[in-house]
């Protein structure tokens, strides 16, 4: 397969998260992603988590992968899994890891798993603001195709 550009946004408030960070870049360049850009780390409050959760550490990484999206998913959910993140977790809550795909190219992708781009990605500055920073091109399109009114929303 041809190699795709993608971006994964990367969060977590539990434990020690740069370290977690850094061992789901291993675990993705092991893998075959080959990292072209990743991010400065920021720290965020956390949105619709439950009462008192820690704050957030957010980044974002480029770079190239040649399989499926379907298949990068599966990666990311292992290495979260790895990462001491439970398969049953709920949306919303404290995590040690969080891996999403943002972007995978400029597809669309509507599978019942796994929406691309990530329908909250362009609401979250969390995830704008270190795409902006590693791929601002990507960025734009991003909220371009975002905005009311446009085609593919
Ligand atoms: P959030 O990241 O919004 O808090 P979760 O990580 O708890 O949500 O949700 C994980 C679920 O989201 C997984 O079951 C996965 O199938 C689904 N999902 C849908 N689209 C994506 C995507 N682009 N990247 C990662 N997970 C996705
Ligand atoms: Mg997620």
């Amino acid at each position: 397969m041809p190699e795709t550009l993608c971006v994964i946004a990367l969060g977590g408030n539990l434990g020690d998260v740069p370290d977690a960070f850094r061992r789901a870049r291993e675990a993705l360049s092991d893998a075959g992603f080959r990292i072209r850009r990743f991010s400065s780390l920021i720290r965020t409050a956390p949105v619709g988590c439950e009462p008192g959760a820690a704050e957030f550490t957010n980044a974002a990484l480029s770079g190239f992968w040649d399989g499926t999206a379907a298949a990068l998913l599966r990666l990311c959910q292992r290495i979260e899994a790895d990462n001491g993140r439970p398969n049953d977790h709920a949306h919303h809550v404290s995590r040690t890891l969080d891996l999403d795909i943002i972007l995978f190219g400029h597809e669309t992708i509507a599978l019942p798993d796994l929406k691309i781009p990530h329908p909250e990605a362009a609401n979250r500055s969390f995830v704008m603001d270190p795409l902006r920073e590693i791929e601002p091109e990507f960025a734009e399109w991003l909220m371009d195709r975002t905005k009311p009114g446009s085609r593919t929303k």
